[in-house]
């Protein structure tokens, strides 16, 4: 037996019974006039349908969700997720082509609603209560407007904030100048924070703007020091060993358009960790939960190939 055992995974009525449980914790809701009463089961209809008594509409949990007319089994989409919330580094849809056995078109859309679905929105500011903030950008990939070069100049940058024991937040940015920057920072971060950085400069004016500002000196080659043991910036850079080792490892293709939900991937893994009392299937469940109301924005036509 092992996690991929069980019967969610693998029959269609088990999987449409494990998202129920997810969404409809209370019970089936009726999606057109969010009646609980008089629901029943459509008797020889298709995996999950319900009908609504007073509405008469029939319908299943997946309405108004990702899954929605989709023509992948609900058991697989569910394999889907959870490989995706487990996999620490990501999963590309060329694997997931290869162990769902879909097409690579199939997957593709797959990893993509999957990423809409655990994409958080607007959060409150994260720190707060003098907790400490670590931040810090990388840079990945290629511009394809911008030759190779020395530097960055060509590569997409990428700005993290990591509250200590908590999670993390990262943007995909135009530039690492304090006006690219500073916007965001003061946007997601509570002002009763403590901000911890590298010597950049452009990180010269947040003491200001929060209860303090600390920086290390990475070229005077200080990373951690003796006299200051707190003041470093080692969770946002063991962030990013796992963020840049997936995105060249696995997402080697990722183009700018989508590298935002790339970002809000990793986000979302390393904000659910099991550090903070969230498994591989917790994680899951999060992720479905997430599902709700992201409806597919993208034309018919190109559904219609999927
Ligand atoms: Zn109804």
């Amino acid at each position: 037996m092992s996690n991929l055992s069980a019967p969610y995974f693998h029959d269609e009525a088990a999987a449409f019974g494990f998202l129920e449980e997810a969404l409809w914790p209370q019970g089936p809701v009726c999606p057109r006039c969010g009646g609980m009463d008089r629901i029943t089961t459509v008797k020889g209809g298709r995996a999950g349908l319900r009908r609504c008594g007073p509405c008469k509409r029939q319908f299943t949990v997946t309405v108004g969700t990702v899954f929605e007319s989709s023509h992948v089994k609900l058991n697989l989409w569910l394999q889907a997720v959870y490989l995706m919330c487990s996999s620490k580094k990501g999963i590309s849809s060329h694997q997931l082509m290869r162990v769902l056995d879909v097409t690579y078109k199939t997957a593709w859309f797959m990893t993509h609603r999957i990423r809409e679905a655990i994409a958080s929105g607007t959060l409150p500011p994260m720190g707060g209560n003098a907790a400490i903030v670590e931040i810090d950008e990388t840079f990945i990939g290629q511009k394809t407007d911008v030759p190779k070069q020395r530097g960055y100049a060509h590569k997409h940058a990428v700005l993290t904030l990591v509250e200590r024991g908590g999670s993390a937040r990262s943007f995909h940015v135009d530039g690492t100048k304090a006006s690219d920057l500073l916007p965001i920072i003061k946007a997601n971060v509570h002002p009763d924070t403590y901000i911890m950085t590298d010597e950049a400069g452009q990180y010269a004016s947040l003491a200001k703007h929060f209860m303090g500002h600390e920086f290390t000196r990475h070229g005077q080659g200080e990373y951690v020091s003796k006299e200051r043991p707190d003041v470093h910036s080692n969770t946002v850079e063991g962030f990013y060993s796992v963020f840049k080792r997936g995105m060249k490892g696995v997402y080697q293709h990722c183009s700018e358009k989508h590298l935002h939900r790339y970002v809000a991937e990793f986000d979302f893994r390393y904000s659910n960790r099991v550090k903070l009392g969230v498994d591989d299937k917790a994680r899951t469940l999060m992720a479905l939960r997430g599902i709700v109301g992201k409806r597919l924005t993208y034309r018919h036509s190109q559904r219609a190939e999927m």
